[in-house]
């Protein structure tokens, strides 16, 4: 794989090697508080393990290609590597590594037994087949059986991957290994394991955060404008358990444009427009009197709270000065990047960083963890209490240390993240120092 120095020399700075720059920024601001030494900031900020792999792929018309395909395990002080995998065509090395190290950070702010780990394949997955699909997909599974396990590294859903995806990953991990093993991924289809709840848990967290920030804001929620960037896993689960808290959804935005109306949207119309267009898009749609805008001016609408939930770097130094939201919400990975932060933060805009607010998915994926190896079922309403509660502690002590240090929230978060990791790896002997 490519050094972060090589692909930091490179003309164009991709929005991958931005996160991970970020990612870095965060964890080496904490450390300079917490006072750890070099070394392990070093260890800190090191992946652990990089697998970079040529997946070749016989397509439905007999051509051979071959896909570049990546795992890190950024850390795994705390428990196995966890995190998802994602098929998009700007998945490079740098990327992958970020998104790991912010799964780290995320497993241990809401102490959870993990560590950080993130795959990726380069591909636009809209261009394939569904039988391409599942060839690239096992061809993933078989090269990665090396270094993952229920004990060492568990995958899940992330952009353009989904229950099904997981469902043929396990399929060619238990073929490859000779034996049943649920718990090697999360995410699964219920039909094979798959929690109760998993599907729904990104966005409930999302929206559980959003309503306890507003709350501890004052902002107050029946009838808060929301504007929601990204419907795709989690950015319709954020619309659908916000709009049970009373507020007003006035636009949501996908690869397609941005949809607006400051009455508020008439979301039923619109999941029943997503849902029967061939690519869930929200192409096309044309009820209760919508203005299509560009997903630049969706980040700019004027607003209560923001949720970007499609993809890293969309908050910039470009328009951190126009955002017109009281309160962002991070459900996507890295949305804002550090220089945004900074103007956000003169801005007096609050941010709920990434590693608290779209955690709900890997706490359920915990959960699902549990179930495949104890062969239990839990119910939804299980489910969604012990998910609500494990928020609500993060969403708490995140909150608290931020007063009681005088940071703001997202570095309160890492401080509490980072201090959890030091400990670990103080514990397993690696450092006397800290
Ligand atoms: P997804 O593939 O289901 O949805 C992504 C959405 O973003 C789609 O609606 C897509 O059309 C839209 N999109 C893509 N490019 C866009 C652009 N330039 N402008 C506006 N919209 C755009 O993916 P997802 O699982 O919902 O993930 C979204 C984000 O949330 C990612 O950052 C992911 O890492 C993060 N995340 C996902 C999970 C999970 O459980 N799926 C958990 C935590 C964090």
């Amino acid at each position: 794989m490519a050094t972060t120095t090589e692909t930091k020399s490179a003309t164009h700075q991709s929005a991958g090697s931005s996160l991970l720059e970020d990612a870095l920024n965060h964890v080496r601001a904490a450390g300079r508080r917490l006072g750890i030494s070099q070394g392990m900031q070093k260890l800190l900020e090191t992946p652990e393990r990089e697998l970079s792999v040529a997946l070749p792929v016989e397509m439905d018309d007999g051509r051979l290609e071959v896909f570049h395909a990546y795992r890190v395990q950024h850390s795994r002080l705390r428990g196995p590597a966890k995190g998802g995998v994602r098929y998009h065509p700007n998945v490079d090395p740098d990327e992958v590594r970020g998104l790991a190290s912010l799964m780290t950070w995320k497993c241990a702010l809401l102490d959870l037994p993990y560590g950080g780990g993130k795959g990726g394949v380069t591909v636009d997955p809209s261009k394939l087949s569904r039988r391409e699909l599942i060839s690239l997909t096992r061809a993933y599974a078989a090269a990665l059986v090396p270094i993952i396990g229920p004990h060492v590294d568990i995958p899940a859903p992330d952009v353009n991957t989904n229950d099904a995806t997981m469902g043929w990953f396990v399929d060619e991990y238990e073929r490859q290994v000779g034996r049943f093993e649920p718990a090697i991924v999360t995410g699964k289809p219920i039909a094979l394991g798959g929690s109760e709840g998993r599907g729904e848990s990104t966005g409930r967290g999302v929206a559980h955060v959003a309503k306890q920030a507003m709350d501890r804001l004052g902002i107050p929620v029946e009838g808060a404008r929301v504007v929601v960037q990204g419907y795709g896993k989690v950015g319709s689960d954020t619309v659908r358990f916000l709009r049970e808290f009373g507020v007003k959804i006035v636009a949501i935005s996908d690869v397609s444009g941005g949809i607006y109306n400051p009455a508020g949207l008439d979301i039923d119309g619109i999941n029943e427009h997503v849902a029967n267009h061939p690519k869930r898009l929200l192409e096309g749609y044309s009820g209760d009197n919508v203005t299509w805008i560009s997903n630049a001016e969706v980040l700019t609408l004027d607003c209560d709270v923001l949720v970007p939930a499609a993809l890293e770097g969309q908050i910039t130094v470009e328009n951190a000065a126009d955002i017109n939201a009281k309160l962002i919400v991070e459900g996507a990975n890295g949305p804002t990047t550090g220089e945004a932060d900074t103007i956000l933060a003169e801005r007096g805009i609050k941010v709920v960083p990434d590693i608290l607010a779209n955690a709900g998915g890997v706490v359920v994926s915990y959960f699902e963890w549990l179930q495949g190896l104890q062969g239990e079922r839990w119910k939804l309403d299980d489910v969604r209490v012990r998910l609500d509660e494990r928020m609500s502690t993060a969403v708490g002590q995140v909150f608290e240390r931020a007063k009681a240090e005088g940071v703001s929230l997202r570095e309160a978060a890492f401080l509490i993240a980072v201090e959890r990791v030091v400990l670990a790896a103080r514990l397993r002997g690696y450092s006397s120092a800290e």
